[in-house]
């Protein structure tokens, strides 16, 4: 609908805007009111242009769309019964928890090894280990395709699914030819559009679950779901979203808590929200905290960075990840808020 400046729209004013909407098939009905009238636009309001010409035009303050850009995401789509799977995790009917390294250390890979054995007794069903990282630093380690093997190792070990994340197009053509279990788009890559629709489109057969995280500088909600639709759109619709903490950060927090998001996606859509809180406080003490109100806000589970000796670790771990000890008590306690849902 339109927002007119002024109470209402002159004739002139009218007839323009009925002919910039007529150009996209739609119409302008007037809704009456005491002070000032509502232009409600009636037939399919989602063209970005039509919206676009209407906010150019010096007189109209705004433009509301009730449908939503994003189609297949939305929760009134044909897919709004969708279920996405990790390994033996029926998003929506049990927390699913990921846990393990942010890096893999290819100078101890033991200890990546002894960590998947750790989450597991701690009672993940899913584990996670960085084998390509986005660096703030061209210096510190890239990661290496080398760590693919550790990975599937530590699958083959425990038998459960394992997660990495990809930046490029090489990357995910080697996470596919590995058959990892599920692929993670990191912050960074979450609005790089080409990509979100190459990664639909090569894993579109196999249908292999995508962990989205939120970008760090991520507005709407709106923002988040279109780019899972880049992902729908292109033929694969087990996407999961994951916040991980906005900018700027909170005083004390590597970033902005931003776990109270899920309520908001899941009233526009149906798919499951597994929250990041790791990265999110950056902090290994305060990850519990953070872990159970995601689950409060009714998030579906949560990804975290976990390390059997974190001091020892590479990348994130030394300051934010927590022990198979302390994620044991946590997935317990995760269990307790759950069933207070
Ligand atoms: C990670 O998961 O280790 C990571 C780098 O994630 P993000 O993209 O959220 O920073
Ligand atoms: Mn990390």
């Amino acid at each position: 609908m339109i927002i007119s400046k002024a109470p209402t729209l002159t004739d002139k004013q009218l007839a323009e805007v009925e002919s910039v909407v007529g150009d996209f098939g739609c119409n302008i009905q007037v809704i009456y009111g005491a002070h000032r009238n509502i232009y409600a636009i009636i037939g399919d309001e989602r063209s970005e242009t039509m919206v676009n010409r209407l906010l150019g035009l010096e007189y109209v303050a705004r433009v509301d769309r009730m449908e939503s850009v994003y189609k297949l995401m939305d929760i009134r789509s044909d897919l709004a019964n969708h279920r996405t799977q990790v390994g033996s995790v029926t998003l929506g009917e049990e927390p699913l928890v990921i846990a393990g390294h942010c890096t893999i250390d290819p100078s101890n890979t033991n200890a990546f090894l002894e960590t998947a054995h750790g989450v597991k007794e701690a009672g993940a069903q899913a584990i996670r280990g960085g084998v390509w990282k986005p660096r703030t630093s061209p210096h510190s380690y890239q990661g290496s395709s080398k760590m693919v093997d550790v990975l599937l190792k530590a699958r083959e070990e425990t038998g459960l699914p394992v997660v990495a994340e990809v930046m490029d197009d090489a990357q995910l053509d080697v996470a596919l030819a590995a058959k990892l279990d599920i692929l993670q788009i990191g912050t960074r890559n979450a609005l790089n559009y080409t990509f979100l629709a190459q990664v639909g489109k090569k894993t579109a057969e196999a249908g292999v679950p995508v962990l989205l995280k939120r970008g760090r500088h991520m507005g709407p909600v709106d923002e988040f779901i279109s780019a899972a639709e880049y992902l729908a759109a292109n033929g694969n619709p087990n996407v999961i979203f994951c916040p991980r903490g906005t900018m700027p950060e909170l005083d004390g927090f590597r970033n902005h808590p931003d776990e109270s998001i899920t309520p908001l996606l899941k009233e526009k859509s149906w798919a499951p929200v597994v929250v990041d809180p790791s990265h999110s406080v950056g902090r290994a003490k305060y990850v519990p905290q953070c872990s159970l109100a995601a689950i409060a806000y009714g998030a579906d589970g949560l990804v975290i960075e976990s390390h059997v000796n974190p001091i020892s670790g590479i990348g994130d771990d030394p300051k934010q990840a927590i022990t198979p000890e302390v994620l044991k008590k946590l997935i317990h306690d995760v269990g307790v808020v759950w069933g207070l849902r």
